[in-house]
């Protein structure tokens, strides 16, 4: 934990709340320390690993971010991404049979969690409301996604079932809660967190910066190892624009079979000798999954504007 730059002596942690150059950061020992940010660093953002200099008991001053590991942003209004969260591990799907899963949003997480480059678990909460009619056409779509390789877990926020293999899957990750609305996000962080209030608590205390610690990103310290990322912002997270490339490396069972069809633009719709049908017709390949792929590609048409550059 502790590096020596010349005769200062210089400490590690993550930052767990940010609110403009107040940052409260976390050591390994789960202490919380007021930092102030040196101005030329850049951007903080909850997440981030950083470098700091005590400057008194329980404050201090961040001198350096290091290097990120994955960034989740979120594009503005001109397009470009304002950062949310650095150095996430894992993307949690949350769904539920009630609210049904609706559109594409589970494959279009999924997408992103390929993207950004982490894991990706897909949870489906509200156990306790399968066994109605709706149960078939929600498990069944489910397994759809587990046989692809994701990992799937069922529970229960309400009920408190299933919340233990959730712990397996948080600990040692930064994870993030995504999903559509009333789905259950902010009942299964409550669930994984009985001391939430403290923990709020205790960042306030730390940065002095009262209830704005609510509003911001946070990075919770779950009790059984992880981080839990939670904000409105994060939870409202949406695919950025991709290219047509981006988009296929998007869906993992596609991989083995990219750059294999005859025409290297190829949008595996009707041109001869594509790879992606092949194997579609071929059964390693499910064909729902080649029609969601079809309708985000015309998405991302629709949305491309004609001096779009690529990021
Ligand atoms: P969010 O919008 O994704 O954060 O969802 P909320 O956590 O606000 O939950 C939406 C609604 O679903 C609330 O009325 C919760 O009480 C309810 N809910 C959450 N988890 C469960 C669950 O496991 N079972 C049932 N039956 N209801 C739940
Ligand atoms: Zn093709």
């Amino acid at each position: 934990q502790i590096a020596c730059a010349g005769d200062a002596t210089t400490l590690t942690g993550l930052v767990v709340v940010r609110h403009g150059a107040n940052l409260a950061v976390e050591r390994d020992t789960g202490q919380v320390i007021h930092c102030v940010s040196r101005q030329h660093i850049g951007d903080p953002v909850c997440g981030d690993r950083v470098i700091w200099r005590s400057t008194g008991e329980g404050t201090g001053v961040v001198t350096a971010i290091e290097p990120r590991q994955s960034l989740l942003s979120r594009p503005d209004a001109t397009g470009r991404g304002r950062p949310l969260a650095a150095n996430l591990t894992q993307l949690v799907v949350v769904c539920a049979p009630e609210p049904l899963p609706s559109g594409d949003l589970i494959d279009q997480y999924l997408v992103a969690a390929e993207h950004i480059g982490v894991h990706a678990l897909l949870l489906c909460n509200k156990s306790d409301l399968l066994g109605t009619a709706t149960e078939a056409a929600v498990i069944g779509k489910l397994a759809l996604y587990r046989h692809i390789g994701y990992p799937l877990l069922t529970l229960s926020a309400r009920d408190r079932e299933g919340l233990d293999a959730l712990s397996e899957h948080l600990r040692d990750e930064i994870s993030v809660l995504v999903g559509q609305s009333g789905v259950g996000k902010s009942s299964i962080t409550q669930a994984m967190l009985p001391d939430q209030e403290v923990q709020i608590g205790q960042l306030s205390r730390a940065t002095g910066l009262g209830r704005h610690t609510t509003s911001a990103a946070n990075c919770y310290r779950l009790p059984d190892g992880g981080h839990l990322i939670d904000s409105p912002g994060v939870r409202s997270f949406r695919l950025p624009t991709l290219s047509t490339g981006e988009l296929e490396l998007g869906f993992r069972e596609f991989r083995p079979h990219l750059g294999q069809c005859r025409f290297a633009n190829c949008r595996h719709e009707v041109e001869p000798d594509c790879a992606i049908r092949a194997a579609v017709d071929g059964g390693q390949i499910a064909p729902e999954r080649l029609a969601v792929f079809h309708r985000l590609l015309k998405r991302e048409d629709r949305s491309a504007a004609p001096e779009r550059h690529p990021s």
